[in-house]
């Protein structure tokens, strides 16, 4: 097998409340999506059922107040913040979404996927160490690496988040982290929850220069995420060259979702992915996992994940030709020349 889709039917029952955009519709529109496709348990695609994390493992990453915060939260069915209520079940689903990444990261490392797309509900990117937010509760990825960092001695671990919002929380886990090089294309912090995600936002201590943030101003699209991917992303994959690659895949910056201001095509993420795999080849054997964050129109969603597959099978995308030139890449790239001259 190639890829290993981690998925669980118990997924669908987080929900959030009527109205609520993070919905179990957008789990079920993927999984049809690739249905249709026939990207879901082929000889190539295998799906994997998860298993839950362990508390040591979220310890990892979450003070333990916090961790007994949520599951005293969710018992008492009281909401996280304004925008991440709590239900009876939320602890133990969101204890199964950052399993389901772990599944994903130990299916890679052990060779028994070459890689792998966890696709799990709660999303986590925005879960800090103490508190949780933006529909997230524990940082999936995050406690994904940690895991993987303990259990196979990894070193460089490349993040790219390509989530509309900024992955507040994975940057803040990971802030003076040498070992994790966390990138994020996002729409602008002044423009967008979290805002957070200034292209001064470098990292600190040993993690200088290796918290890298590209803001997309509103509008932005195809041309403007090829350039970012161009000039800041394959530079730095080749300075830092990662044993590992883990992204934070949402699919809210495409030009139909509803929460956001970006333009991005549907074709976008088959070229942000194969950009992904390319590099995953060239440095890692291609080891590489995507994790479902965000994305809230339904078919965006699917047809998004589907070229993520394809491209997770090796088909090949190519991104835009046009040149640009953009203030913003001149700002990031001389906000992290102290560390690298990309
Ligand atoms: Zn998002």
């Amino acid at each position: 097998m190639r890829t290993a889709l981690i998925y669980s039917d118990k997924y669908l029952e987080h929900n959030p409340g009527l109205g609520h955009p993070e919905r179990p519709e957008r789990l079920k529109a993927i999984v049809s999506g690739l249905k249709r496709f026939n990207l879901w348990n082929t000889q190539e695609i295998k799906v994997v059922e998860p298993y839950p994390a362990k508390l040591e493992d979220i310890k990892l990453v979450h003070d333990p107040e916090y961790i007994s915060l949520v599951e005293k939260l969710s018992a008492m069915e009281r909401p996280i913040d304004g925008d991440t209520p709590a239900k009876k079940n939320t602890f133990e689903l969101a204890l199964l979404a950052a399993g389901g990444a772990i599944t994903a990261g130990n299916l890679v490392m052990s060779g028994g996927a070459k890689n792998a797309f966890a696709l799990v509900r709660p999303p986590g990117h925005h879960a800090c160490r103490s508190h949780g937010g933006g529909f997230c509760y524990f940082n999936n990825i995050a406690i994904m690496i940690e895991r993987l960092k303990l259990d196979f001695k990894l070193k460089r671990i490349f993040v790219l988040d390509f989530d509309a919002h900024h992955g507040n929380g994975t940057q803040e886990i990971f802030y003076a982290d040498p070992s994790v090089l966390y990138m994020s294309l996002h729409q602008h912090p002044l423009t967008l929850y979290p805002g957070t995600g200034f292209p001064d936002e470098i990292g600190e201590g040993e993690g200088i220069g290796l918290k890298v943030n590209v803001p997309m101003e509103p509008g932005s699209g195809d041309i403007e995420y090829w350039a970012a991917m161009k000039e800041i992303f394959i530079p730095l994959c080749e300075k830092f060259k990662p044993d590992f690659f883990a992204v934070s895949a949402g699919f809210d910056a495409h030009f139909d979702d509803p929460l956001t201001g970006l333009h991005l095509s549907t074709k976008a993420y088959g070229w942000l992915a194969s950009a992904v795999i390319e590099q995953a080849e060239k440095w890692c054997g291609g080891k590489a996992v995507f994790l479902l964050e965000g994305g809230y129109d339904l078919e965006a969603l699917a047809s998004g994940a589907v070229y993520v597959v394809r491209a997770m099978q090796g088909e090949k995308f190519t991104p835009p030709e046009e040149k640009t030139r953009l203030k913003v890449i001149e700002e990031v790239k001389k906000a992290l020349a102290e560390k690298w001259s990309l």
